[in-house]
């Protein structure tokens, strides 16, 4: 196996076991082993299942940072993602998520972290994490995938240590190697739990029978997951509903105010192709 891929194997696993890391087939993790050689996991796996490289896919992420720019459309995205694949042969695809893998440090984890979101998905967040990690960098909401891409681009280094949280979104870390990676993501989670010690814990057994309902869209999954009562019932529509709920809860106990994602996005995410591969592979 490549040098450092059984790491970011057990990292990846790491993060997927925990509800409160990522939920269903969310959150993504990358490693550039060689030359221009990146594995990105696939669209569609789920983190807590993957025992080999066989969720990952071979990217070349030379390529990729050197014509995301020339991107404009989400066709041309979905076509340099495509043409990045180092397989010939696999219907899988790169998650949508790839085009900040390539141009952030040599491992990159990126979770649906509850604990990043109760930041995250507040109007006082921005501030928060600026007084939390003061070397964070904080990227306000855009739809995911190519926009995502080049607002993280425009707003970071490559090649450098760095945590970065998405609003309504989830949390990123850069870093030199797996261990790094989730060493920081474990930091990050312990200083937010610290700085809210009334809020206990996230009940993973927590189960739900149907759809949390919340005022509006907290984060892109949710928009995916609860559009469709056959979704609700999938393995990530009833973890969408507890980091849901998780959040309308623990936001109120400690005074922070919720803030949502613009309901327009809904339709942008419903329709995203990637996106409709993803539902059929859940549907499966
Ligand atoms: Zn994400």
């Amino acid at each position: 196996m490549d040098d450092g891929l059984s790491e970011l194997i057990e990292v990846s696993r790491n993060l997927g076991r925990r509800v409160a890391y990522v939920q269903g087939g969310g959150g993504n993790t990358s490693l550039k082993t060689a030359d221009s050689k990146m594995f990105i996991k696939a669209s569609g796996t789920f983190l807590a299942d993957l025992k080999d490289a066989a969720g990952f896919l071979p990217v070349d992420w030379r390529m990729l940072r050197s014509q995301l720019n020339d991107c404009i459309s989400e066709q041309d995205y979905s076509a340099l993602l495509a043409a990045s694949v180092m397989v010939s042969n696999n219907s899988a695809r790169p998650s949508i998520e790839t085009g900040f893998h390539a141009i952030l440090d040599k491992c990159v984890l990126h979770s649906h972290s509850i604990w990043a979101n109760l930041l995250s998905c507040t109007v006082e967040g921005e501030n928060l994490v600026y007084s939390l990690f003061p070397q964070a960098i904080w990227v306000p909401y855009v739809t995911p995938g190519l926009a995502l891409t080049k607002k993280i681009s425009k707003k970071t280094g490559v090649n450098k240590k760095q945590i970065i949280f998405l609003q309504n979104h989830g949390i990123i870390i850069s870093a030199p190697d797996p261990e790094s990676a989730w060493a920081m993501h474990e930091s990050v989670t312990r200083s937010i739990r610290n700085a809210y010690p009334a809020i206990t814990d996230f009940d993973e057994t927590q189960n739900f029978t149907s759809g949390i309902t919340t005022d509006g869209l907290l984060f892109p999954d949710q928009a995916i997951y609860h559009s469709k009562p056959e979704l609700s019932k999938t393995r990530a529509g009833y973890e969408t509903a507890q980091a849901c709920s998780f959040l309308l809860k623990s936001v109120a106990k400690v005074g922070l105010t919720l803030c949502y994602i613009e309901d327009s996005e809904r339709d942008v995410l419903l329709n995203m192709e990637s996106e409709k591969f993803r539902q059929k592979l859940v549907g499966e």
